[in-house]
């Protein structure tokens, strides 16, 4: 029996790492002492002997341990119960609950400051330890059957995982030998010694004695256990919580948990049935409570980028992030110091203004503007009508006569709570819904739309032969464009405009002699001019009618030119300010006030442009205002020399070109200094110097609300304790702040993010009398509000212009616009006229690439998160999508071994052949995790392995939709 719990507690030891490092790190001296002990020594070199591994072999462990159990270099090794027994190799379910209901039954607790999943199979080795060096009196038959089936479960499956894996150089590991070794040796030992001693009698609940043991005072034991609670069963709770992934929409669902498990989430529909709980929500536990998550704080110890760490203390962490913040803030000065937007985690206490708040406290930092998601439209709308609110409220859909959805795919990307349901119900009444998108997407399949294929980028194009025939056939609505717009035609423009300067002017070709007929846009837009014709003639004469824009559209490298052009259909035909129609731009919704966290001004009020933050990293000094739009100074006094990168995966993953950023961030003599907090070791992650665990929404408290629209708040309650030594970024920044001597100015007096939440969300009801108490709106896990919001955008002025004139320079809506004809650049023409971008169709490039590669936000994904789940795959697999003519041409079969590859990268996935993809263009969904093979190309299907890093001209924005590539089967 002796023996037994000897080789269960060296199994124990190895996968274990306690928080008393001195007492359990597996270091030689560790591994030395044990020698003195008899039975220790004894075992070891007997399992030395079997196993082959000399004592020098221990050494090996402890790199293979990092590996194995600390997850340094993100290694997808199951060390868990849950692991083998759910399809999703979760934690804290089911499984972890009935792992818990064991030890208990035996009455033993895990101790719950080991921060260490209580299904973890060193646990469990260290249990069956216990068990069997606590000798039994009684029930020693049950115990002897547990401890065999015990046995088989946990060294079958450590040594079949163990076997089946090499390390990345192609070894194998050395602790196989040895666990193999002990398998043999366990199942050598037959019978069960009985010893005598002390009893400890366990009863279950019913009162029926079930074991008596002789005593729990084991040390080793005790440092996993404490005695148990005989409190079987646990209770059940049900948490009302919310997501607040960056997803679009936001419902609220209920977590059923027990002991610290989530057992499954339920959807409220009664509260929330706008929005349905999407297939996300569905596969939240194997996404968020996988075992694959990051678990210590880690520290770089390979090549940057290479992905090798070591696990370090939270104090160790806290030290490098707290030096090298003051070495960099004081060498190169604050604006050096950078947080990169995120496309991650949301909410109001948002990791990324967290750590800008701190920063700000401590002497500033770069600054950026606009997002990656909507950086043209952004931009471009304010130039028309003065602010991005030009949105209606969705429910106004079913007043209009017909809906044209352009690059929208808001069944998939969210966009608000109501707008999918808003849509079906429009459709429903009978209001036809026309969809223009290279895709035939989920949301034109859902409504059974009428779909127009356009090429990518060339929306500005097809934008300008509507107009044409608008005004070819006087269906314009002249009067709103003579009295609300300026620089429609030659009598409306501004003055000391030169003459031939009118939008009217340009479309007739009385500039450059090229009318913009549907005949012209033919041979841009590839669809018959018969069709833009017919299009153009049913949005003028449907009155109203509704024309939104996703973003998708607007993410080109002429992306303003074709937010600008669409804006000019919806004032052609007088669809501005009215229910039912509506102008099109960004599309914001003014909503109910939302708590937000206090961000200080910025001190060195030096903003980029987001989308240019590696060029900030690499030609920092060089980069000016008149150049590259950056704002508060004419050039950047500094290049960036320190990135956090917190709850998001844009470092690497989401942002363009990975090849040359990657080029760039490998460089640690540019960017001296990187943290990274996050789940996973995610492609970003990799690139970290010191890599921080972070914690899910379901670990972490939050406020959240939905894009757009939407008339409620949410409250994430946290449904689990964090795993392993996850923490929540406000809790390390606090540390941060506390050794920068700022940690008064910086927690107001709030020691955690729950205080800061209270006291916005306590705020906020100033401002909106409707919301309950704190304590009820966190524990109804919301509010919705009774009011609902109704808004137009521009109607006052269409019912009082005189006193609601547009808010820009000259009180109308700009079609000319002085100011961007100011910025002297053909590239960002006063008129919203069509201008082919780079990498479009008549790019020169089409004769070497000759496909357009567009993306899109998927179902499977929120950005890039849920790639870990390989459940999702069965939602969508990753393909690039490619037409049946294409494919035909190209020998390409459905599902076939294809490369897609431009100048920029390359990647080898499967081909999807489907008809609802245009010709020329191939299609793949954005968010996919960078996964590079031996050479270099991506094997996942990342788009961003090919995009480029070349801005929009005005935003300065991504154009990840305009892509040249070719293609070929493998
Ligand atoms: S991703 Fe958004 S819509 Fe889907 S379940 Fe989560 S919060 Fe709800």
């Amino acid at each position: 029996m002796r023996y037994r719990a000897e080789v269960f507690r060296m199994a124990a030891e190895l996968l274990l790492f306690s928080q008393d490092q001195q007492a359990y790190s597996f270091n030689k001296r560790r591994l030395e002492s044990y020698r003195d002990r008899a039975h220790h020594r004894q075992l070891l070199s007997f399992l030395e002997d079997i196993s082959g591994l000399g004592p020098g072999a221990w050494e090996n462990y402890r790199e293979e341990y990092g590996y194995i159990v600390e997850n340094t270099r993100g290694y997808d090794i199951p060390l868990w119960e849950s692991s083998f027994r759910s399809p999703g190799q979760t934690l804290l379910d089911k499984n972890t609950l009935a792992v818990q209901e064991c030890y208990a039954a035996w009455g033993l607790e895990l101790r719950p400051e080991l921060h260490q999943v209580c299904d973890h199979i060193g646990v469990e080795f260290a249990f069956c330890a216990c068990l069997a060096g606590s000798g039994l009196r009684e029930a020693e038959e049950y115990c002897g059957e547990f401890l065999s089936r015990h046995t088989v479960f946990l060294l079958r499956n450590i040594v079949e995982t163990l076997d089946s894996l090499e390390r990345a150089d192609g070894e194998r590991f050395k602790v196989t030998e040895l666990f193999r070794a002990m398998t043999e040796f366990l199942s050598g030992i037959g019978v069960i010694e009985k010893e005598s001693g002390i009893g400890v009698e366990i009863e279950a609940p019913s009162g029926e004695r079930i074991a008596s043991l002789r005593s729990y005072s084991d040390k080793f034991a005790a440092l996993f256990f404490r005695e148990a609670v005989k409190s079987l069963p646990f209770p059940e709770r049900l948490i009302p919580s919310s997501g607040n992934n960056n997803c679009g929409s936001r419902c609220r669902f209920l977590a059923r948990t027990r002991a610290g498990n989530i057992l499954g989430f339920r959807f409220d529909s009664e509260r929330t049935p706008f929005i349905k709980y999407c297939i996300r929500g569905h596969h939240y536990h194997e996404t968020f409570l996988s075992h694959r998550r990051i678990r210590y704080p880690m520290k770089r110890i390979g090549e940057r980028g290479e992905g090798k760490f070591r696990r370090i203390s939270w104090e160790e962490a806290i030290d490098a992030i707290t030096g090298e913040w003051k070495r960099i803030r004081d060498e190169y000065g604050p604006a050096s110091r950078y947080v990169m937007p995120g496309s991650g985690a949301e909410g109001t206490a948002n990791p990324e203004n967290l750590a800008k708040r701190l920063l700000a406290l401590d002497g500033g930092y770069l600054g950026h503007y606009n997002f990656y998601s909507t950086a043209c439209t952004a931009i471009a709308t304010p130039y028309v009508y003065g602010t991005n609110f030009t949105g209606s409220s969705s429910h106004f859909l079913g007043s209009s006569k017909l809906i044209i959805l352009w690059g929208h795919n808001p069944k998939e990307s969210g966009f608000g709570a109501y707008l999918t349901d808003d849509l079906v119900r429009a459709k429903k009444q009978g209001i036809p819904v026309v969809a223009v998108d290279p895709r035939h997407n989920e949301t034109i399949k859902l409504l059974d739309g009428e779909w127009i294929p356009i090429r990518p980028g060339t929306d500005g194009a097809l934008a300008d032969a509507m107009a044409y025939v608008i005004l070819s056939e006087k269906l314009e609505d002249r009067e709103f464009m003579d009295r609300y717009c300026l620089g429609f035609d030659e009598a409306h423009l501004p003055p000391g405009t030169a003459a031939g300067e009118s939008y009217e002017s340009y479309l007739f070709g009385k500039q450059d002699g090229l009318e913009k007929t549907p005949e012209w846009a033919e041979r841009i837009i590839g669809i018959p001019q018969a069709l833009i014709t017919g299009l153009a003639r049913r949005y003028a004469l449907s009155k109203p009618a509704a024309l939104i824009a996703g973003y998708g559209m607007q993410r080109h490298s002429n992306g303003e030119q074709g937010v600008r052009a669409l804006a000019m259909l919806s004032c052609l035909t007088g669809n501005v300010g009215v229910e039912g129609g509506g102008a099109v731009g960004t599309g914001h919704i003014p909503g109910f006030h939302i708590p937000s966290f206090p961000l200080p001004v910025n001190p060195c009020g030096v903003s980029i442009p987001s989308f240019l933050w590696t060029d900030a990293v690499s030609r920092g000094r060089e980069m000016s205002a008149r150049q590259d739009h950056i704002r508060g100074r004419d050039f950047l006094e500094s290049p960036i020399k320190m990135i956090l990168n917190l709850a998001g995966n844009t470092l690497i993953n989401q942002h363009s070109d990975i090849n040359a950023t990657v080029e760039i961030l490998r460089d640690t003599e540019k960017c001296e200094f990187i943290v990274v907090s996050d789940l996973f070791l995610t492609p970003s992650a990799r690139f970290a110097d010191i890599l921080l665990p972070g914690t899910s929404f379901l670990e972490s408290p939050n406020i959240a609300r939905p894009w757009r629209e939407g008339d409620y708040l949410l409250y994430c309650n946290p449904a689990v304790k964090p795993l392993f030594e996850s923490r929540f970024e406000y809790d390390w920044l606090t540390e941060i702040a506390e050794r920068l001597g700022l940690y008064d100015e910086f927690t107001e007096g709030h020691t955690r993010a729950e205080g800061w939440l209270e006291s916005l969300y306590e705020e906020c009801r100033n401002y909106e009398e409707e919301l309950p108490p704190f304590a009820e709106f966190a524990k109804e896990g919301g509010y919705f509000y009774k009011q609902k919001t109704n808004f137009i955008a521009f109607r006052e002025q269409r019912e009082d212009f005189e006193r609601n004139p547009f808010p820009t320079p000259s009180g109308k809506i700009e079609i000319f616009s002085k100011r961007l004809q100011d910025f002297h650049d053909p590239a960002i023409p006063a008129l919203p006229r069509y201008i082919p971008g780079f990498e479009g169709p008549e790019d020169h490039l089409t004769a070497e690439y000759p496909f357009q590669l567009t993306g899109w936000h998927t179902k499977r994904r929120t950005h890039s998160i849920h790639d870990n789940n390989i459940l999702m795959d069965r939602v969508e697999s990753p393909a690039v999508y490619i037409s049946p003519e294409d494919a035909e041409k190209l020998h390409i079969e459905d599902n076939a071994l294809v490369e897609v590859w431009n100048s920029r990268g390359t990647i080898r996935i499967r081909a999807a052949v489907r008809d609802g993809i245009m010709k020329g263009v191939l299609a793949m969904s954005q968010g996919a995790w960078f996964t590079p093979a031996a050479d270099g190309a991506d094997i996942r299907g990342n788009i961003n392995a090919i995009t480029t890093l070349a801005p929009s001209p005005l935003a300065k924005g991504n154009p990840q939709h305009s892509n040249l590539v070719n293609i070929r089967g493998l």
